[in-house]
């Protein structure tokens, strides 16, 4: 049996399983084209909230892996689900992807310096300016719900590390004190999302970190394949507390025999 086959939803990080920064992972392309010749429902789940789905689609057709806008689930978009029933104003600290998934939920985004919000939105924001933190603080001093795409502490840039989505909330709730609702990985909004998005039933989450893909998966009760194919060394996996179910060096193990992944997941 293929590993692969006793799973109807496969959800896919990107950096570090399909591409690592600008390089395509070998064989990436030919195992999402077989898996959905062979009719698994595919989602692309990302904790990145400043890019939008079409920018990420364009970003993996360029890497070969066809991807349909609709099967991209940003962290950006599950906040919009998030907030959607609530409705209500909101100040967003971030970037393109917030915006319009706001916009899209039907929440209504206030530019400037507003005296009150429903609630503030926080998100990677490559713009940031000491004026954005300065009001998102006060607006939540004043009660407006604190809501954050994701709480990467970093962004793995060519050059180093940046201060992620993460980083940018602890300004905001070191100020206030006050704690934020984290959508993204490993909390469950975003993997909720993008299963109900696939209308799938028993997902696999396929991933390449541990402390956000893999332990997401573990808090809702899901099975894994950690691929080494990114940031995560053998020896990083020795040392953590959190299992995967499955363990290869890349996505292709998901077209290979389930003994195998499990037996190399349990060393
Ligand atoms: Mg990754």
């Amino acid at each position: 049996m293929r590993l692969a086959d006793g799973y109807d939803a496969l959800l896919f990080d990107l950096d570090g399983v399909l591409y690592r920064g600008d390089r395509t992972i070998e064989g990436a392309p030919e195992t999402v084209a077989a898996l959905r010749a062979s009719g698994h429902r595919i989602a692309f789940v990302t904790n990145n909230s400043a890019r939008t789905p079409e920018q990420v689609a364009a970003k993996l057709t360029g890497h070969g892996v066809v991807a349909d806008e609709a099967e991209i689930v940003t962290s950006a978009l599950a906040t919009g689900e998030l907030l959607a029933a609530d409705g209500g104003s909101a100040y967003v600290v971030g970037e393109a992807g917030i915006r319009e998934a706001l916009l899209e939920a039907g929440l209504d985004v206030i530019e400037g310096e507003p005296a009150a919000v429903d609630v503030v939105v926080v998100g990677w924001d490559r713009d940031l300016t000491y004026a954005k933190l300065r009001t998102a603080s006060l607006l939540v001093e004043r009660g407006a719900r604190l809501v954050a795409t994701n709480a990467d502490r970093s962004f793995p840039a060519p050059d180093g590390f940046w201060p992620g989505a993460g980083a940018i909330l602890s300004v905001i709730t070191t100020t206030t004190g006050v704690e934020a609702e984290i959508v993204g990985k490993p909390h469950p909004p975003l993997y909720e999302a993008a299963v109900r998005r696939t209308g799938g039933r028993q997902p696999l989450v396929i991933g390449d970190r541990i402390e956000t893909d893999i332990a997401g998966a573990v808090a809702l009760g899901w099975d894994s394949l950690l691929v080494l194919s990114g940031v995560t060394s053998p020896e990083d996996l020795g040392a953590s507390p959190v299992r995967p179910t499955y363990v290869a060096d890349d996505v292709r193990a998901l077209l290979g025999d389930l003994a195998r992944a499990r037996a190399d997941a349990n060393g």
